[in-house]
């Protein structure tokens, strides 16, 4: 099975340097975890035309798209609008979230305003997914050819408590079939990457069916190797091979 998903992250500021985009690694993570594959990480700014073909591409190419950031109460949170007029939907109050946002406030010792109730208005027809540490929900929206549409909101830990409790176990129902992708790893040190590829190539070491990525860090490099679920036997030899090819240079601290 192989399922794929594309992350677009919406934000001025994370084009300008002024934030990290955090959501890509937390969502390859997680997607990685239960057998799906996060193949593109596109990052866009707060602009209405921008979101709406960056959408639609990355629909065009997978199945599960996921968009995050814009969904607050201010004049730069678009998305809901931008999806809105891409997928020819009407936009909602979502009645529960109102109440949900009351509580919200009230706990803060505020009352809600209309600003604060914009983040209750949802794309119609949309699967609402509670936010238990934030004010905006996330949206599920299903669409046709079993594409689905997910939109989260950009603070990272609003974005990974939806995703955790509400998207994850929703995709392994879906997906009951997705299984994680073998990895194994070795670490090497004081040799450098050039020199181990002499060394690899010398070998004729191109095992298949199984990746490998190199990933080089301060003396150091890591070697990850990846596989199907199914390709236990390969990846073990691979592995085999490559720490009797390395053994001077195992890093096993
Ligand atoms: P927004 O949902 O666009 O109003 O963003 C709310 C907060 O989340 C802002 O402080 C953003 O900078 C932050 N944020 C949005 N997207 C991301 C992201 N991809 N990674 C990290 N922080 C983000
Ligand atoms: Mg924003």
């Amino acid at each position: 099975m192989n399922i794929s998903a594309e992350l677009i992250s919406i934000g001025n500021e994370l084009l300008s340097g002024r934030t990290l985009n955090t959501h890509g690694q937390d969502l390859g993570e997680a997607l990685t975890a239960i057998g799906l594959q996060l193949v593109r990480d596109t990052t866009i700014p707060d602009d209405i035309p921008t979101i709406g073909s960056a959408v639609q591409e990355a629909l065009s190419r997978v199945d599960l798209v996921f968009v995050s950031g814009g969904l607050g109460p201010t004049s730069d949170d678009i998305t809901r609008d931008a999806l809105g007029r891409m997928l020819e939907r009407k936009i909602v109050l979502h009645e529960a979230t109102v109440n949900h946002l009351k509580g919200w406030y009230k706990k803060r010792g505020r009352s809600i305003t209309s600003a604060g109730e914009r983040q209750a208005l949802v794309l119609e027809n949309s699967s609402v997914l509670p936010n238990s540490i934030g004010a905006a929900p996330g949206q599920r929206i299903d669409l046709s050819g079993d594409k689905t549409l997910f939109v989260l909101p950009g603070p990272p830990n609003e974005f990974n408590a939806i995703l955790s409790e509400e998207i994850i176990p929703w995709l392994q129902d879906r997906y009951t079939d997705a299984r994680p992708r073998l990895v194994r790893i070795v670490h090497t040190k004081g040799i450098g990457e050039s020199d181990i590829v002499t060394i690899l190539e010398q070998a004729s070491f191109e095992p298949e069916d199984v990746d490998l990525g190199f990933y080089p860090g301060m003396g150091k490099v890591e070697i990850r190797l990846g596989a199907d679920p199914e390709k236990v036997t390969e990846i073990t030899q691979a592995e085999a091979t490559l720490l009797d090819l390395l053994a001077d240079y195992l890093n096993v601290d």
